[in-house]
Formats: C-alpha cells, sequence, structure tokens
C-alpha cells in the first residue's frame, strides 16, 4: 500500500508499518538506548516539546499546535519519527533529499512549511501518537501547511509530487531497487551510518503488516552497499550499521552474488570501518557462517538481536513464526558456542491471543536458556491487516500488563548477575557523548553495552578508548578509562 500524505485521518491506517522486530516502542524494556537494539523510544529526535522550548515557540507540549500558528518559510520542514532504526533511517534519507533540493530542516512545527510524520504503524502506540498529532491539526484547518504521514523511503516520488503542490501523493512501486537509492542522506550521527541492505519481508507472521505493506523481500547488491560504505568510511564514518526487517535473509541480487556473512566479512574489510553490526536477524536464516565470521572478523561487532517473541512452540506456531522453541534454542547454542562472548538480545510478546499461563511459564523458562543480554517485551496490540486480528485479543490488557511484568522482572534479575560478572574487565568503547556530570562520558562496546565512564580528557567524542568496568546495574555498566 502507498503512503499517504494528507491530513485525512483515515489515511494514517494506511502508513508504511515497520517490522516487530526491528520496529519497536516505548514500552520496550531493559538494555540501554534502543536505537542500537531494534528500538527507537519515540519520539527520539526534535521533540516538539523540547524544540519548542529552545525555540521559545508557541507549542503546547506533545507536539501540539500553538493556536495561533505562525506559518513556516516555503521551504522548510519538519520532521518526527517514531519507530526503529529503520524509520530513523528513512527520516534521514527524506531530510537528506529535501536539503539537497535548498530545503531548510527546522525544530518546530510551527516554523516549518513541511511537516512530516514518520512512523511505525505495527504498534498501537505509534499510530495513535501520530493521530493525536494530525487530531491538533484538523482543530486548526488555516494551519496553511502540507502535512506527510511517511511510513517507508518509497515516498521520494511522493515528495517530488508534494513539492509540485499535490496535498495528497501515492508512493512509488515498492518492487524496485529505487527504495534503496537516494541522492543524498543526512545521517544524524557522526560516527556511526546506518545502511539498509534488503527491505520488504517473505515470512508471514501472524501479527505483522511488514510483508503487506512493504511488499516482499528485495536485496542490494552486494557492489553498491560496498560503494556507499567505502564512501562513509570516507566522509569519517568508522561504524556501520547494516539493516533491514529481516538483515539475515539478504541475497546478494548479482550473479555468484555473496552471502549475507560474506558481505559482513568485506563491508568490514573496507579501510577505515572499525565497526559492523546489522539487525534484525531472524532466527530460521540465521546460520553459522554468520557465528563463524563474527568469530574470525575482530570488526564484525560481537553482538546479534535475535527475536524468539514466544518460549511457546504452541504460541509460536499461533504467530507463524517458522521455528520451534527446541530450534530456536539451537541457534542460541551455536551462538554460544563462538570462540568469542557474543551477546544476544531478542523481542518478546505477551498476551498473543489465546496464551496460556503454561506457555508464559515457557517463556519464563526460555529467557533462563537463554540468558539473554536485553530483551524488548511488548504486550500484544491487534493490528490492522494481519491474520490475527481474526483471532481476537482475547488476554484482557490488565493481565497482558501482569505477564509484562513478569518477563520484565526476571529479564531484569538475569541481566543484573550477566553486568556484574563483567566487573573488572576492559572494553574498547566508542565515545557517544559527554554525560552531564563534569569528567563523564557514555559510549558502547561492540558488544552494544551501554558503559558510562569517567576520564580527565574533554575530547572523547568518536574516540575508541579502553573502559574498565568497576559496577554494574541491569542496563548498563559503569568505569574508568584506563589511560
Ligand atoms: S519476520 Fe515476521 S515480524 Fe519480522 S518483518 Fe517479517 S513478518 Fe514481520
Amino acid at each position: 500500500m502507498p503512503p499517504s500524505f494528507d491530513v485525512r485521518l483515515d489515511d494514517l491506517t494506511g502508513a508504511r508499518a515497520e517490522s516487530r522486530e526491528a520496529a519497536q516502542d516505548s514500552d520496550s524494556i531493559l538494555a540501554g538506548p534502543p536505537s542500537e537494539l531494534g528500538v527507537n523510544k519515540s519520539p527520539t529526535r526534535h521533540s516538539p516539546a523540547k524544540a519548542a522550548r529552545r525555540a521559545g515557540s508557541q507549542h503546547h507540549g506533545d507536539g501540539a499546535w500553538s493556536t495561533h500558528p505562525v506559518l513556516g518559510d516555503e521551504r522548510t520542514f519538519y520532521i518526527e519519527t517514531f519507530g526503529c532504526q529503520m524509520n530513523v533511517h528513512d527520516s534521514e534519507k527524506v531530510a537528506g533529499v529535501l536539503l539537497g533540493r535548498g530545503y531548510q530542516q527546522v525544530e518546530t512545527v510551527d516554523a516549518a512549511k513541511l511537516v512530516f510524520y514518520n512512523t511505525c504503524s505495527i504498534r498501537e502506540k505509534a499510530a495513535q501518537k501520530v493521530f493525536s498529532r494530525l487530531g491538533e491539526f484538523r482543530k486548526h484547518p488555516d494551519h496553511g501547511k502540507v502535512i506527510g504521514v511517511l511510513g517507508c523511503v518509497a515516498q521520494q516520488e511522493g515528495l517530488a509530487q508534494l513539492e509540485a503542490g499535490n496535498r495528497r501523493v501515492t508512493g512509488l512501486d515498492t518492487d524496485t531497487d529505487e527504495t534503496f537509492e537516494t541522492e543524498m542522506t543526512r545521517r544524524d550521527n557522526p560516527f556511526r551510518a546506518y545502511l539498509t541492505i534488503i527491505e520488504g519481508c517473505d515470512k508471514s507472521c501472524s501479527y505483522c503488516v511488514v510483508p503487506y505493506t512493504r511488499g516482499p523481500e528485495r536485496s542490494r547488491s552486494s557492489a553498491s552497499v560496498l560503494e556507499e560504505v567505502r564512501k562513509l568510511a570516507g566522509a569519517g564514518y568508522s561504524e556501520i550499521q547494516l539493516l533491514g526487517q529481516t538483515v539475515n535473509s539478504y541475497r546478494d541480487p548479482a550473479p555468484r552474488g555473496k552471502t549475507f556473512a560474506e558481505l559482513l566479512v568485506t563491508v568490514a574489510a573496507v579501510p577505515g570501518i572499525r565497526r559492523v553490526r546489522f539487525t534484525t536477524s531472524h532466527p530460521r536464516d540465521f546460520g553459522r557462517d554468520i557465528v563463524e565470521a563474527i568469530d574470525s572478523v575482530p570488526a564484525l561487532c560481537d553482538h546479534v538481536h535475535l527475536p524468539v517473541q514466544s518460549g511457546s512452540t504452541r504460541v509460536l506456531r499461533a504467530m507463524q513464526r517458522t521455528y520451534t522453541r527446541e530450534e530456536y534454542l539451537e541457534k542460541i547454542a551455536l551462538i554460544r558456542s563462538a570462540r568469542r562472548p557474543i551477546s544476544v538480545t531478542s523481542d518478546i510478546i505477551v498476551g498473543f491471543p489465546g496464551e496460556t499461563e503454561q506457555d508464559v511459564a515457557e517463556t519464563l523458562s526460555l529467557l533462563d536458556a537463554a540468558q539473554y543480554d536485553g530483551v524488548f517485551a511488548f504486550q500484544y496490540s491487534p493490528r490492522p491487516n494481519t491474520a490475527s486480528l481474526q483471532m481476537g485479543d482475547s488476554i484482557p490488557e490488565e493481565e497482558k500488563g501482569r505477564r509484562l511484568a513478569i518477563v520484565q522482572d526476571r529479564q531484569r534479575e538475569i541481566q543484573v548477575a550477566r553486568n556484574n560478572e563483567l566487573v573488572g574487565q576492559t572494553f574498547e568503547v566508542l565515545v557517544d557523548g559527554a554525560s552531564r556530570r563534569p569528567g563523564q562520558w557514555t559510549g558502547r562496546s561492540s558488544s552494544n553495552r551501554i558503559l558510562n565512564f569517567s576520564s580527565p580528557h574533554s575530547d572523547l567524542l568518536g574516540q575508541y578508548i579502553q573502559v574498565r568496568a568497576t559496577g554494574a546495574s541491569p542496563n548498563s555498566l559503569v568505569g574508568e578509562q584506563i589511560i
């Protein structure tokens, strides 16, 4: 279904959706800021309330409109993102295209002529937030702005139509390689670049709209991927994160093309690239060759995000996940057998239609068996155009909340124990930013752990440094730079 650009509320349900595996929302738990683990708390950037405070505008918070809107310059745009890295990266592409055409990005709705909401519709909460934003526009029909609801970079043709004055726009045929190629992408992080290598999905999980909204899997050629990685390295990016709803289902379209594991190794060999991550992996397509690649190439990060969704084979069947509990645990055993310790994170849905207490108990026992380093757990919510919509929504919200809390508590205990075992170890950390406290910095290890650490230096941003862990919490480590 094409994306639509308009203020009609019924259009929103047609917005493109993200994988639940790659697009969870703000009720996620555990682990650190989710942008690295398949999740972005929404909104992660350009928070209208904060931006408005900074700009001194008349925002009323939470994206609300000023009652006396100031029309933005004709060539200004504002974009707000709800969802995962793929949504964020899509927004980066949209911003890049607009900047390349002479538009100026602004930090408030009030200051913008074009207003974009890039949303993941797989999560009811994300969709509701956009409904709320659009509701504010309806209250002020004289706003004079052009509103776009996006969900996929395929709308670039739509952008052209939007510029041409069309208020309602349909998108590209999704079955092309155009979705990958942009004139320019404005990346938000100066050290870490996202790069989509596969779009769409050929699986058919019963709760997920991605196969419907994003179409079948389409992989970008390895030559094209490598060309962009070289450019990124030349521009100073040292960490590359390869993206896809099922990134490890990558199939190089070139004759005698590379496997996903071969692509990982080749990307990691590009001069200037120090870290390569990938997300999200589907258990069915996760093979030994990926583990062997991580084992043999230090630049491949020792972290795998491998969503399980449930510990019960009965529920997995109802979800149409294509693997059993036992088959999934075999993949975990494969990862744990690596010479390098590889951290593993996962996604879990509680309250799927028909889920019993026994099913929940099996999910808890799977947590014990898998010993995840982080889990994003969610309550099931029925979404339009999914097979599970026909199954009803039999578990009351209160009960879903209880099950979610049980899962979170068990996983928190696991993480406390695992992180405590790391105290005393040394990690190479890519420094993401300075903490509010003087002399305190934050960064991530190859295993994607957050380390908050002290250092006497004042210019660490973007550097790789050695940090010794001196303490642990469920979601992060504290430490000190080794001088
Ligand atoms: S693997 Fe399943 S959950 Fe993930 S994008 Fe495909 S259909 Fe959706």
